[in-house]
């Protein structure tokens, strides 16, 4: 979305103690904070960055979100995937467009729209109707329409099994993803990645021992560590807080089946 803004568009207001707020403009609408009332009329055709004033004279600017902000903004049914591990797991599962990817849970969709917005084809299976509900409204509300071409999201228990076959990508999220390892391997072509992400590293270890003992190789795992500075005039240094944990991302490749039992019949 390009343009100066017009109804219905998704506004991140910025207010100058650097709080953000996602609004969606309506004409002749009001965005209400404990800082005064900000007419949408003042932002509908408007530049991005527009600076706008509220009934009590603060300041807010107004920008398209990115989707970054989008998911840190947007409503949760289950804990998203930060972007600072959105981004690697991109490079990390190799995704590019038209991969046909299989993602579970899909819970809040912060995933989801990542895949989709790097031009995949996403299936996702979600053992909760709620969530998986919430996950479709999220996607639509960001993506629009045409993604939700490349998106179905199916109430399904992922350890049971994976339909899809020929996969390019399996990309989960989830408490045991050991348990979807030989699923994943019969649902993948030969060359697929598996990529996983878990807060906890006895669970990457876990899993780490599945795959070793499977049809995948390759196998690598990463830990994201991403600190902002803080610069103002002589004051350049990291910010006091950062967000010292989230997941582990491991991932593997299937190899090709070359053993004896299923290449060859049996005596
Ligand atoms: N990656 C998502 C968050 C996923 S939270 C995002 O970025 O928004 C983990 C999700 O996995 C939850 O919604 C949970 O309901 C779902 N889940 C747990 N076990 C599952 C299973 N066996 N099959 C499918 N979904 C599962």
């Amino acid at each position: 979305m390009t343009g100066p803004f017009v109804a219905g568009d998704r506004v991140l207001l910025i207010d100058r103690k650097g709080r953000r707020y996602l609004v969606t403009l309506v004409a002749g609408g009001e965005f209400h904070t404990h800082n005064g009332r900000v007419a949408h009329d003042d932002l509908i055709g408007q530049d991005e960055g527009v600076r706008a004033r509220s009934t009590s004279g603060s300041r807010f600017s107004a920008v398209r979100p990115t989707l970054a902000d989008f998911v840190l903004g947007m409503p949760r049914g289950a804990q998203v995937i930060y972007p600072k591990d959105l981004g690697p797991i991109l490079m990390m599962a190799d995704v590019f467009v038209g991969a046909r990817i299989l993602e579970a849970g899909v819970g809040s969709g912060a995933l989801s729209m990542t895949l989709l917005r790097a031009g995949a084809e996403v299936v996702g299976y979600e053992l909760r109707p709620d969530f998986a509900d919430r996950a479709r409204r999220n996607v639509s509300a960001f993506m629009g329409p045409d993604a939700m071409e490349r998106y179905r999201v199916e109430h399904r228990d992922a350890y049971e099994g994976i339909e899809e076959t020929g996969l390019d990508r399996v990309v989960l999220d989830l408490p045991e993803p050991w348990k979807v390892v030989s699923h994943a391997g019969a649902a993948l072509r030969p060359g697929g990645i598996l990529l996983a992400y878990v807060p906890s590293i006895m669970q990457v270890a876990q899993l780490r021992e599945v795959l070793a003992a499977s049809r995948f190789g390759m196998a690598e795992t990463v830990e994201v560590l991403a600190r902002t500075w803080h610069v103002e005039g002589q004051a350049v240094r990291p910010d006091h807080r950062m967000v010292a944990h989230t997941g582990f991302l491991s991932s593997a490749r299937l190899m090709a089946d070359t053993s004896p039992a299923t290449s060859e019949p049996q005596p």
